[in-house]
């Protein structure tokens, strides 16, 4: 066999080995790692609700009822009242007919590209979109372009000679640069050219829109502009899993198609019934919504100070760029050793020259967490000039 650790040697040396840190207590801005308390900015528990006792609770009593395993995928036992309630309510809450859980949201974007289109058809995607969509879209047998990112003329000119059924696909809230797809004039080319456009609203569900009903929302979109939607539920409503909303034809094609849906074992009922409540608690108390809304200008605004390079982002995905792997490394370790955890961003997950720190806040933040990242930011800062 060739050398895995040849292979593994080489990533190494390039500054690209991916490695795993053990957490310990409950999610949150101050977290065991490795053994070591940290201040993390690293999370997508936006909302703070991951470690919410009002969801432990709702776990605890589920599993009195349902026990903990679904036993069987969502076709055959495994669709309980629980899931089958939470569907309800999510398609209420996103204002769609229907909506369908998915044990992650990597299996609903595999699921539903593959599901909708295939061989004959054509996918178009932006080149920044997150690697489940590009997934889903390689899984497919249509033709997949990559369009320039947020770019809609090239968008438009790619589906003027598309074939077969196409389809759209965008992050609403790109992931590793946290600004929002131009949502208004995607679905306006769509609409053109006849295309469905999906909108995967992992970071955007929770955090944005009124009620925290999504960036579709927030830029005045409905159902009819935006047919496909999808929404995790690991990031603002701290549990796990996904959901696609849609028409009625939509989900029930999805259940006799979607082999990602198909195939797999429903997610466990208890964790159908935390995220009930955490929908409830995320669409009545604006005030995380505010609260992280605030946090997320004050860090930009000292972050502007200190001179860094910020995305484009006012949502709480919040980039620092800093240009070559070994910086964005030396960033990060530098942070680390302050007792400070960000996310490093290096190729290929993004551009090369384009490495960063992604620093993510939540609600569950204070301001005084804020100010101690932008303290030591500084210290770095002025340390790299000097
Ligand atoms: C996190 C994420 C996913 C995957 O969702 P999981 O439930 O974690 O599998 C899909 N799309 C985007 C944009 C994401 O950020």
């Amino acid at each position: 066999m060739w050398s895995l650790q040849q292979q593994l040697d080489k990533r190494q040396a390039d500054g690209l080995y991916r490695s795993r840190r053990v957490t310990d207590g409950p999610q949150g801005p101050e977290l065991l790692v490795d053994g070591r308390r940290m201040l993390t900015f690293c999370s997508n528990d936006y909302l703070g609700l991951a470690a919410d006792a009002r969801l432990a609770d709702a776990v605890k009593r589920a599993v009195v009822r349902y026990g903990v395993g679904a036993g069987a995928a969502h076709l055959i036992s495994g669709h309980s009242a629980a899931h089958d309630a939470l569907e309800e309510e999510l398609a209420a809450f996103t204002g769609r007919e229907r909506a369908l859980l998915f044990s992650t949201g990597y299996m609903a974007n595999l699921g539903v590209i593959s599901a909708l289109t295939g061989r004959g058809d054509s996918v178009f995607g932006d080149r920044r979109n997150h690697a489940s969509l590009n997934d889903g879209c390689l899984l497919t047998r249509a033709r997949f372009r990559r369009y320039p990112h947020a770019d809609v003329a090239a968008l438009r000119a790619q589906l003027a000679v598309a074939r077969g059924n196409a389809l759209v696909v965008s992050d609403g809230v790109f992931s590793m640069d946290g600004d929002v797809a131009p949502l208004a004039e995607l679905a306006g080319v769509a609409a053109e050219h006849d295309a469905a456009l999906m909108i995967d609203d992992a970071h955007g569900i929770g955090v944005l829109g009124p009620r925290g009903q999504g960036s579709i929302a927030a830029a005045g979109l409905d159902a009819a502009a935006v047919p496909l939607l999808m929404g995790t539920l690991g990031k603002a409503l701290g549990t796990a899993g996904a959901f696609v909303a849609g028409s009625q034809a939509l989900i029930e094609t999805l259940i006799q198609q979607a082999r990602p849906y198909v195939y797999t074992t429903a997610m466990p009922p208890a964790i159908a019934e935390a995220t009930r409540v955490a929908l409830r608690i995320a669409t009545d108390e604006e005030w995380r919504r505010e609260r992280l809304h605030g946090l997320v200008q004050r860090f930009r605004h000292g972050a502007r100070q200190l001179g860094l390079r910020l995305g484009d982002s006012t949502t709480p995905i919040q980039p620092v760029v800093l240009g070559d792997t070994a910086t964005a490394n030396r960033w990060g370790a530098a942070l680390q050793r302050a007792g400070i955890l960000v996310g490093t961003i290096r190729p290929p997950t993004v551009a090369e020259g384009t490495a960063r720190l992604r620093i993510t806040l939540s609600a569950a933040h204070s301001a005084a967490h804020v100010e101690a990242l932008l303290s030591v930011l500084g210290e770095i800062a002025a340390g790299e000039a000097a």
